[in-house]
């Protein structure tokens, strides 16, 4: 049995749901009062691949240091993939997703100095009042070389797992 060890990283403004999102893919729940420590943690689950292949995935939540913006190398280091998030009631957490790929592209490459495979979640599809229209994410996720985008629900579990595999397909496919 082959097992593969992936840091991947989760980014994004404050608020749109990243460490609910990493608490629903880890443990299956949704809990509105959950919420994670100040600090870069990170939590692991695994994913039986194949017959012969086994992933640890170990995802890494900044957890309240999204004020930053620029985060440091030692949270890149390693990382073979990235999940970047907004919420799409929250146009300006859309509007930021430019600079945050922008860093994500400056501090983590693969060895062969490509950027790693980054997805693009548009969460909160579960709320009505969208204020990014579908095409705009669209065209932001073409230009800017991301693996692809789908709209998520961590409240519904909608998308959620299935992002997940398709990034890890992506990273193993490298
Ligand atoms: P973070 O700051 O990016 O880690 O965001 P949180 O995980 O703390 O989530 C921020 C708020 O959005 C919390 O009140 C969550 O319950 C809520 N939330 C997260 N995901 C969703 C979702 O898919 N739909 C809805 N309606 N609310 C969500």
């Amino acid at each position: 049995m082959k097992e593969h060890l992936l840091k991947i990283l989760i980014i994004g403004d404050g608020n749109v749901g990243k460490s609910s999102f990493v608490h629903r893919y880890v443990s299956g729940q949704f809990n509105i009062t959950y919420k994670m420590t100040v600090g870069v943690d990170f939590s692991f689950k695994t994913l039986h691949w194949s017959d012969k292949e086994k992933v640890r995935v170990q995802l890494w939540d900044v957890a309240g240091q999204e004020r930053f913006v620029s985060m440091t190398r030692v949270y890149y280091k390693g990382a073979v993939g990235c999940v970047l998030m907004f919420d799409v009631t929250d146009t300006s957490s859309f509007l930021k997703c430019h600079q945050w790929k922008q860093d994500l592209d400056s501090k983590a490459t693969l060895p062969n100095g490509s950027s790693i495979p980054c997805i693009l979640l548009a969460n909160k599809s579960d709320l009505s009042d969208w204020a990014v229209p579908a095409d705009h994410i669209e065209s932001f996720c073409k230009a800017h070389g991301f693996v692809t985008w789908m709209a998520t629900s961590v409240k519904d579990n909608k998308n959620i797992d299935k992002a997940m595999r398709r990034l890890v397909e992506e990273i193993l496919s490298i």
